[in-house]
């Protein structure tokens, strides 16, 4: 399948890792939009949030405890953002599934 972050997952296109399970990726954004701006992505293809299933669902939980384990080294004890862009309004650009996570500068609200 033509999709980037398959890609990604399987290799075929170098990221710049910083944690990988049987599961999870997790790489740096290549244009980052905060100090600490990683994005998370299941290896299996989910196309966006609307595609998460009781099937499915297990790999988006993980998502987020590998998240928090990545923020706890990181030292984002002040905070930090999840992000998740869905569709068309929501601005999502790559249509795999994935998470960002923004820290290391406050954030502002609402989200433009
Ligand atoms: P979204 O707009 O939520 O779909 O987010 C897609 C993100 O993927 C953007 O922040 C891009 O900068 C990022 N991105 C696209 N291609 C790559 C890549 N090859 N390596 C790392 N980040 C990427
Ligand atoms: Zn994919």
């Amino acid at each position: 399948m033509d999709c980037i972050f398959c890609k990604i997952a399987r290799g075929e296109i170098p990221s710049n890792k910083v944690y990988e399970d049987d599961q999870v990726l997790a790489f740096y954004d290549l244009d980052p939009q905060a100090p600490v701006h990683i994005l998370l992505i299941p290896k299996e293809h989910i196309g966006s949030a609307v595609e998460i299933t009781p099937q499915n669902s297990g790999v988006v939980a993980h998502i987020f405890e590998v998240a928090a384990k990545l923020a706890r080294e990181l030292h984002l004890e002040n905070g930090f953002r999840l992000v998740n862009n869905c569709g068309k309004d929501g601005q999502q650009t790559v249509q795999h599934l994935h998470v960002h996570l923004l820290g290391g500068r406050s954030m502002t609200w609402p989200p433009g």
